[in-house]
C-alpha cells in the first residue's frame, strides 16, 4: 500500500499488487519477495509517497491477524488483512505490530466517502 503518512494518520493511496511467492498452496499463506517489495518502496518514492504497508486477503476466513502473519511483520508497517467470503470482500482489519512482533493493535479503518 502506497500513501502518505500525515497528522491526521496514514492514507492508502495506491494498491499495488505483488505477486504471491510462495512455493506451497497459496491461499493458505503469503510471502513477498524482498525485491518485489523494494520495488514497491521506488515506486512510492518515485510518486512522492510513502509504502505505508502491506495487504493480504484470508479466503474464507476472518480478517484476524495469525501467528504467521505476527512472525512474518515489520513493526514500521501497517497489516491490512482483508476477509473474503466465497470470492467476495467481506471485511477488513488494520495491524500494527509491536517492535518485539509479540502482539498486533488493531488500526482504525477510515473508508473515503464516495
Ligand atoms: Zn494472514
Amino acid at each position: 500500500m502506497l500513501g502518505s503518512i500525515g497528522d491526521d494518520g496514514k492514507t492508502v493511496k495506491v494498491a499495488m499488487r505483488l505477486e504471491n511467492a510462495f512455493e506451497g498452496k497459496k491461499a493458505a499463506r503469503y510471502e513477498l519477495r524482498p525485491e518485489d517489495l523494494l520495488r514497491a518502496d521506488r515506486e512510492a518514492r518515485s510518486r512522492k509517497m510513502d509504502l505505508i504497508g502491506i495487504y493480504h486477503s484470508h479466503p474464507d476466513c476472518d480478517a484476524y491477524f495469525s501467528e504467521t502473519d505476527l512472525k512474518n511483520s515489520c513493526p514500521w508497517y501497517s497489516f491490512v488483512v482483508l476477509s473474503i467470503q466465497k470470492a467476495r470482500f467481506d471485511h477488513a482489519n488494520s495491524w500494527l505490530p509491536n517492535a518485539e512482533q509479540t502482539h498486533a493493535e488493531k488500526e482504525e479503518l477510515i473508508w473515503p466517502e464516495s
